[in-house]
């Protein structure tokens, strides 16, 4: 493994960095404030190719790979995370299912208009009584000649405010455990009868991102929607989480340099005792640190990357990846809104919004305890 970028990725990093600051963050104060993702941002970033990074130019897509696609995690990150989810769910969720599990057909016509800049997609898998623990699933399609009749909601549907194909997750046999039981769809959110998606769920963090329930009312869905084979919608799923993790890990990265920076930048100019803040050595020790552990966590994120471009077995290596660059996160902007004193605490500056958006990384596509499990899953402990 090589730890630095070679010249294709240094120049992708580049273009991210000049897109996240010029286009992104003048607005990401008041998307936040609002709880309402700028529609025209978003049709810029489908225009510019940032939802198909890693997928392949015979669909439509970039034809980079998953280490650029973490570069841009980081670098809409680091400005605002509520960008960074948006661009993650559409793609490690749902057009890796697609991409991963889709037939040529399935590929033309759902996946080509996901990634070419057409269509937004989302991922339905959790409900109400299904978050940590899949088996709690209720959600049902039931045959009916060429149709599936799906019934039942998905709560926390990232994107769905907006989104056009959803990758929805339903039991197609219910006497079985829904690691056996559960079949992966892919519906249109805005054309097919019997779907309602919810206002926004109010939350802490990523405010601007759009987080719905989305209910599905004998919904009819065409056979030939069903993707991949029935009953392993499971195996789908987790295998989406697994690429999902790598995102989210370069998001928790991206949160943790871009609060990291402004604390820096704040720390030259502010003085006390008459001096800038920085010159005083506890200031200066608590920024190396902080560094230092930004540093581990990409390194750890990259090689989940670089694992999964490699076709080898990155599932443990992306949920140490979330578990570590999550928990940097937290640290690093809990540590600059106290670098910042009162003013880190004041909206007027970013790191506030960072602080909050921070916290997901540590609940979303899998909590830090389900992380654990993963991780200690592939030890052999037993
Ligand atoms: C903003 C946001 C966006 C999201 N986006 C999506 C999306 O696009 N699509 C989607 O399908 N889902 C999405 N989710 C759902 C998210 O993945 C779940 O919230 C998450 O997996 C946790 O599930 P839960 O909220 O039901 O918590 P629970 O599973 O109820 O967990 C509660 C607590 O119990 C702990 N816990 C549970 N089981 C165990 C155990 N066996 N051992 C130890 N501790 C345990 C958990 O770690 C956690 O701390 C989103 C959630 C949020 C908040």
């Amino acid at each position: 493994m090589d730890f630095k970028l070679d010249k294709s990725h240094l120049l992708q990093q580049q273009l991210f960095r000049n897109f996240a600051e010029t286009e992104i963050k003048p607005l990401a104060k008041e998307m936040d404030e609002s709880e309402q993702y700028d529609l025209d941002l978003l049709a810029k970033m489908h225009k510019y190719g940032f939802f198909g990074i890693p997928y392949s130019k015979e669909y439509g897509g970039c034809g980079s790979d998953t280490l650029a696609y973490t570069l841009c995690m980081e670098e809409v990150s680091k400005v605002d995370a509520s960008t960074g989810i948006t661009i993650s769910v559409h793609t490690s969720l749902c057009c890796s299912c697609i991409n991963n599990f889709g037939t040529e057909e399935q590929k033309q016509k759902y996946l080509r208009p996901l990634i070419d800049g057409s269509k937004t997609g989302c991922f339905g898998l959790t409900e109400t009584n299904a978050g940590s623990d899949v088996q709690g699933a209720q959600t049902v399609a039931v045959k009916d000649g060429d149709e599936w009749v799906l019934n039942g909601s998905k709560i926390f549907t990232t994107n769905s405010g907006f989104a056009d194909t959803c990758v929805v997750f339903a039991l197609t046999d219910r006497t079985v455990p829904a690691a056996k039981g559960l079949t992966a769809f892919i519906v249109d959110l805005k054309e097919m009868p019997g779907i309602t998606v919810s206002e926004n769920i109010e939350r802490m963090g990523i405010r601007a991102a759009s987080n719905c329930i989305v209910t599905y009312e004998n919904v009819r869905v065409p056979a030939d929607r069903v993707l991949g084979p029935v009953g392993k919608g499971f195996k789908i799923a987790m295998g989406a989480l697994d690429c999902g993790r790598i995102g989210i890990a370069a998001q928790a990265v991206g949160i943790a340099q871009g609060a990291l920076n402004e604390a820096i930048k704040y720390g030259k100019e502010r003085k006390q005792f008459g001096k800038p803040i920085n010159s005083f050595q506890n200031t200066q020790f608590k920024m190396a640190e902080m560094q230092t552990k930004i540093d581990a966590a990409r390194l750890m994120t990259w090689r989940a990357a670089i694992a999964e471009d490699n076709h080898e077995a990155f599932g443990p290596l992306a949920a140490m990846a979330k578990l570590f660059a999550s928990d940097v996160a937290n640290e690093v902007t809990r540590f600059a809104v106290q670098a910042m004193g009162g003013y880190g605490y004041c909206r007027e500056y970013p790191v506030e919004r960072m602080m909050r958006d921070a916290k997901i990384t540590e609940i979303y596509e899998g909590t830090s305890e389900v992380m654990k499990m993963v991780i200690s899953g592939s030890m052999k402990l037993k």
